[in-house]
């Protein structure tokens, strides 16, 4: 089915062809390993710090506005006392190919030569295609201009846009601490090498859940996670090859 569908997409042009590992610079990925998150949101609060997000409140939220790039969705099975929750961090899983890159009429999103998904603010006209069309629910609308009263605005990161009324926005794995751990190697005169860079939920997880890394390097540790028998992608059957790889959570046996 899969191959059916890339040699259609190939055919009409709507998505890139398949089998382009290789052809990027880097190939970013960031493996989670259920087994290991608890659920702290430890993770959330990083990147709302990192990457500027405003805290919209409560009534914001009731209105299905809520707004993180990266949000742990949580899952109940069972009944008292024998239940069991799991946890798993959503964010934006940068797709191979991705819906919201055909949707975007100005491309405003695109794919760069390190096969990220990213989002180009300024271009953005707020028309809700690319958050329409995407299936993981990643994309957020600002519906204001954010204002960080005094002496909170001190706290803004100055590496990040603060994004205005009318954009949409995502996660792009810290794009910014990407760019500054390449021109960190380059003015070394070497390669980015397997640990330089760390998107700042990966960098904050207490568990270690969440590894950054480079999926073209055969000896990172993405790939050899990437290996794992747990292995699984969200919604692989709708074709979009996503970069974010999870491991699955084992669990144990209750006594009947
Ligand atoms: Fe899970 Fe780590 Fe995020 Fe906590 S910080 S919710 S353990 S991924």
């Amino acid at each position: 089915m899969s191959r059916f569908l890339d040699k259609l997409f190939a055919r009409f042009n709507i998505y890139r062809e398949p089998g382009y590992y290789g052809k990027y610079d880097y190939k970013w990925t960031i493996v989670i390993d259920l087994d290991k998150c608890d659920g702290c949101e430890a993770c959330v609060i990083a990147c709302h710090a990192e990457n500027n997000l405003p805290i919209v409140g409560e009534e914001e939220c009731s209105k299905n506005r809520a707004f993180n790039w990266i949000r742990i969705e949580r899952y109940v099975e069972g009944e008292y006392p024998d239940v069991r929750v799991k946890f798993i961090p959503i964010l934006c899983q940068q797709c191979g190919k991705a819906r919201c890159e055909v949707g975007c009429p100005t491309y405003a999103t695109y794919h760069n030569q390190d096969g990220l998904n990213v989002q180009v603010y300024n271009r953005c006209i707020g028309t809700f295609t690319c958050a329409t069309y995407c299936p993981y629910d990643v994309r957020h609308f600002n519906w204001f201009s954010y204002k960080w009263e005094a002496p909170l605005e001190q706290q803004l990161n100055p590496d990040v846009t603060v994004r205005e009324k009318g954009v949409m926005e995502k996660c792009t794995f810290c794009i910014q601490r990407i760019r500054a751990g390449k021109d960190h190697a380059k003015d070394e005169g070497r390669e980015v090498t397997d640990g330089d860079i760390q998107p700042a939920c990966v960098q904050t997880c207490p568990t270690g859940a969440m590894t950054f890394g480079d999926l073209n390097d055969p000896e990172s540790r993405v790939s050899q996670l990437a290996k794992s028998e747990r292995r699984y992608r969200l919604f692989e059957d709708l074709n979009t090859d996503p970069s974010v790889i999870y491991l699955k959570r084992v669990m144990k046996q209750t006594k009947q």
